[in-house]
């Protein structure tokens, strides 16, 4: 697949400077401040409480699980846990949120100082986080004709943390690693299910473009909510193709919030950041400090699981596979996994990292299924790779084995069986088969004895033929060497 060039690369005398900001939706029982149930999806306005829905003389109750939550975000990045933070009132006024503040933490965040390593064409680097912050979300406003809305809070005081990095990134590929990093982390630590379609994984871009020579930096630009690693990756490199385009005409950028436009593939203007809100942001006197104790933070610490980019390392290191499929196999804990129990029974990692890459992926995708739901399990993978190295089936075989243990979850030794797919080997049928072919087309060997090296193909093929296509490619070649 050729991919357009960058427009930084057409453009060496300009850069990028990309700071991301991620609200990533804690998958706690319960809400931030109250004991209503913390879920996606039931009838609007179901799981609310006087605290949703900020009746008069309410309080709220900080959850003792999103904290840990947090802290847990903190440690897998790299971050300072803060002994103290603090929780600070947000003011704006919007139909879904009827507090008219929303409960943020401002200058005393949960956690800072950390970093990312993230890593493009073999080159590492450090993206720095600035601070994680815990935080509600609001509810929502659903539009339901140009004349009608309606609220739902069912989303008002779910529990968010967002994760602040320093404007380190400078490329659409190294903002794409960083999320995609940061994305396997929070479902590493299980702290969110970072469902990005359903909005509990959301980015949000800030961008810039100068002339690398130029001291100051250019115009910031805002892009929203963009859903998919993908999108975000073609919302970037469009930003700085615009921002290279004005610039070189000697145009000025305005700074403005956009978003992107998934059908025209280009990014909108959404709103003018003249008109930002000043937020009015004081401590909520309604929560105390938050003390965090270091031992709790420690036994918190002996929770965070092997993380991908140590997975990665260590699949690369000890079973030898490239690094680019390990990144593959390492974007889950189920996947990992999957791998390695199925390495352990047939001790062949490359190629349970090839058929895992190549079917099991690929079927998954084809027919919407996670891999839990999948009917193939590691061992199943593992015999039909046994049965390959084997000889019992050739890799041709295998694909359709492959195919009907998907659908049946039938272990292959027994698909084997009963479609009688063994190949057939080194035999004296297949010495005679192939004599026989010889011996009655002389026309064919005798122009291939002539040096017509593509008459080879034809025997091939006629063998293939009469076995059903399961003999053995390699025999095959060595008796018509013999008889040829
Ligand atoms: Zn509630």
């Amino acid at each position: 697949m050729t991919r357009k060039a960058s427009a930084l690369s057409r453009y060496p005398e300009y850069e990028a400077t990309i700071g991301i900001e991620v609200h990533v939706q804690l998958k706690t029982e319960s809400k931030i401040f109250c004991s209503c149930p913390n879920k996606f999806g039931e009838q609007p306005n179901t799981n609310i409480c006087p605290v949703c829905t900020a009746s008069p003389g309410v309080l709220p109750v900080l959850n003792k699980k999103a904290v840990e939550y947090a802290i847990k975000a903190g440690l897998a990045t790299n971050c300072s846990i803060a002994k103290i933070s603090e929780f600070s009132r947000k003011h704006y006024t919007y139909p879904d949120l009827p507090k008219n503040y929303q409960i943020t933490q401002a200058d005393k965040p949960i956690c800072e100082n950390g970093f990312i390593e993230i890593n493009v064409g073999g080159v590492s680097k450090k993206i720095r986080i600035q601070r994680i912050h815990m935080e509600e979300d609001a509810g929502k406003n659903i539009h339901a004709t140009d004349t009608e809305s309606f609220v739902d809070l069912n989303r008002a005081g779910t529990p968010l943390v967002e994760i602040v990095t320093h404007p380190d990134i400078s490329s659409a590929d190294e903002a794409r690693d960083y999320l995609m990093q940061l994305h396997a982390i929070v479902q590493y630590v299980g702290i969110s299910d970072a469902n990005m379609e359903e909005g509990s994984f959301r980015a949000d871009v800030n961008i810039s473009v100068k002339k690398r020579d130029s001291e100051k930096l250019g115009t910031r630009v805002e892009m929203k909510n963009i859903n998919s690693f993908k999108f975000i990756g073609q919302a970037i490199e469009y930003e700085i193709e615009r921002h290279i385009g004005i610039l070189d005409d000697g145009g000025k950028i305005t700074q403005e919030t956009r978003l992107w436009n998934t059908k025209d593939q280009k990014t909108v203007f959404m709103r003018s950041k003249e008109d930002a809100v000043d937020y009015r942001y004081f401590t909520d006197p309604d929560l105390p400090l938050l003390i965090i104790d270091e031992d709790w933070v420690s036994r918190i610490a002996k929770t965070i699981p092997e993380l991908p980019h140590q997975k990665i390392a260590r699949f690369v290191k000890e079973y030898g596979i490239l690094a680019y499929d390990a990144e593959i196999l390492a974007e889950t804990i189920e996947l990992g996994n999957f791998f390695e129990n199925a390495v352990k029974r047939c001790n062949e990692p490359k190629q349970v990292s090839n058929w895992m890459l190549r079917n099991l992926l690929g079927y998954l995708k084809e027919h919407k299924l996670s891999l839990s739901e999948c009917k193939v399990k590691p061992d199943m993978l593992a015999e039909l790779i046994e049965e390959i190295v084997k000889d019992v089936i050739n890799s041709k075989t295998a694909q359709d084995v492959f195919n009907e243990m998907a659908e049946t979850g039938k272990y292959p030794s027994i698909i084997i069986q009963e479609k009688d797919l063994r190949q057939v080997g080194a035999s004296d049928e297949l010495d005679a088969l192939v004599k026989k072919l010889v011996d009655t087309n002389p026309d064919v060997a005798n122009n291939y004895r002539a040096g017509n090296e593509r008459m080879l193909g034809f025997f091939v093929g006629q063998v293939m033929k009469q076995t059903g296509g399961k003999a053995n490619p390699t025999v095959i070649q060595q008796l018509l060497k013999k008889y040829l």
